[in-house]
């Protein structure tokens, strides 16, 4: 038996997605074409934006299909900076995805001010920090919703709040909360949102950003394609399958949250009860449902990844692109983890997961730390 633990690098594709995209593959239109073929496939280019705008309490005019997250928040980013000329200040925290990280490290090198919130032992960052900070120099305030490694979540809509009342844009990347927690653009303040296709039981290859009506966002790509905002040829079946995708994250909203929530404190309690030196970072701070990352003392990741691995068991050390260079994680070390910020395992679940996955984890798991502690005391 396989055990998939590491959502939070990729979900399965659900079926119903599969089944939408084949149906795409082979009507296979293009939406600007003005026959029937082509008017078909605009049908389901306008469904699948009609269903993602309800997930996230938009209107569907809100809604631009990218190629994943990180081309959502980057058009975002540089977006509001162009939109803001005379603004050099940009805030936002020491924990983001690196690949926010590695766009605020160009912008600095632009001559761009760059303000990173610290995070406390917890992972939170504090909203007073925040309002220090922002001025009538900020051009943009971008916070995560929910961090990848840990799940941690940011109190993203009172944020919000405090940079509209600054006069600053707000971008957050909610890759890690589309889908798995309720989002409601309607009462959250918010410009622009980034999600990830692939991280909600879509396929790879699409994302979407949200842009609050009225801004007039500047494109990356240019051309006529999602009203000028991005331009080639929409990836169709892709985007049919994140509609799809929506649908189903709406319908399961509540109970999804909920089961991967009991099943994720089943697996925290056992593995509390029965490895010792098990601390769990993050555990008192708000944290999306599906996300444990767990330090184990000093013992390194790639080792208890790699036995686990061979036991049937995938899961991961923290981010998909840094994990395998056993690289100290930046979140961890933003919360004060020191050497314990290279030994930590992350459990992401799904709504798919099941109680005999999570049976099985703890069935193999303290022994192998068990082993691992005791050669390394020997
Ligand atoms: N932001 C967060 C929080 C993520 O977890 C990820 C992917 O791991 C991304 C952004 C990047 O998303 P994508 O892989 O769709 O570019």
């Amino acid at each position: 038996m396989s055990t998939y633990l590491d959502n939070n690098a990729t979900t399965r594709v659900a079926p119903e997605c599969i089944e939408a995209m084949l149906e795409c593959m082979e009507d296979y239109g293009n939406p600007s074409s003005m026959h029937s073929l082509g008017q078909s496939a605009k049908k389901r280019l306008m469904d699948a934006r009609a269903s993602l705008s309800r997930l996230i309490g938009a209107s569907p005019q809100e809604i631009v299909f990218t190629s994943c997250g990180t081309e959502s928040s980057h058009m975002a980013i540089l977006g509001a900076c162009a939109l803001s000329p005379g603004k050099r200040h940009i805030v936002t925290s020491r924990v983001e995805h690196p690949s926010q990280l590695a766009l605020f490290a160009h912008l600095e090198a632009q001559g761009y001010e760059v303000t990173r919130l610290d995070v406390d032992g917890e992972g939170r960052i504090a909203l007073d920090e925040l309002e220090k900070t922002v001025t009538d120099d900020t051009a943009l305030v971008s916070l995560m919703w929910a961090n990848n490694e840990t799940g941690v979540v940011f109190p993203v809509e009172e944020a919000a709040r405090i940079a509209k009342s600054a006069g600053s844009f707000f971008h957050t990347d909610a890759v890690q909360a589309a889908g798995k927690t309720k989002i409601d653009l309607v009462a959250m303040p918010a410009d622009f949102l980034s999600l990830s296709g692939h991280k909600m039981h879509a396929a790879k290859g699409v994302g979407a950003l949200f842009v609050r009506k009225g801004i007039k966002l500047p494109p990356l790509f240019f051309g006529h394609q999602e009203r000028g905002r991005r331009g080639g040829t929409e990836n169709l079946p892709a985007i049919a399958g994140l509609g799809v995708a929506s649908d189903l994250a709406m319908a399961g909203l509540e109970s999804g949250e909920a089961r991967m929530g009991m099943l994720r404190s089943k697996l925290e309690k056992g593995i509390l009860e029965t490895v010792p030196i098990a601390r769990i970072n993050g555990f008192g701070a708000p944290r999306v449902a599906n996300t444990t990352n767990i330090s184990f003392g000093e013992l390194e990741s790639e080792a208890i990844l790699d036995r686990l691995d061979k036991a049937g068991i995938q899961a991961s050390s923290g981010a998909a692109c840094t994990a395998g260079g056993n690289e100290p994680s930046h979140v961890l070390l933003a919360m004060g983890l020191g050497k314990s910020a290279q030994a930590a395992v992350r459990f992401s679940l799904s709504r798919y997961t099941t109680e005999e996955e999570i049976a099985q984890v703890l069935g193999i798991l303290p022994g192998i730390v068990e082993t691992m502690a005791t050669w390394r005391t020997e």
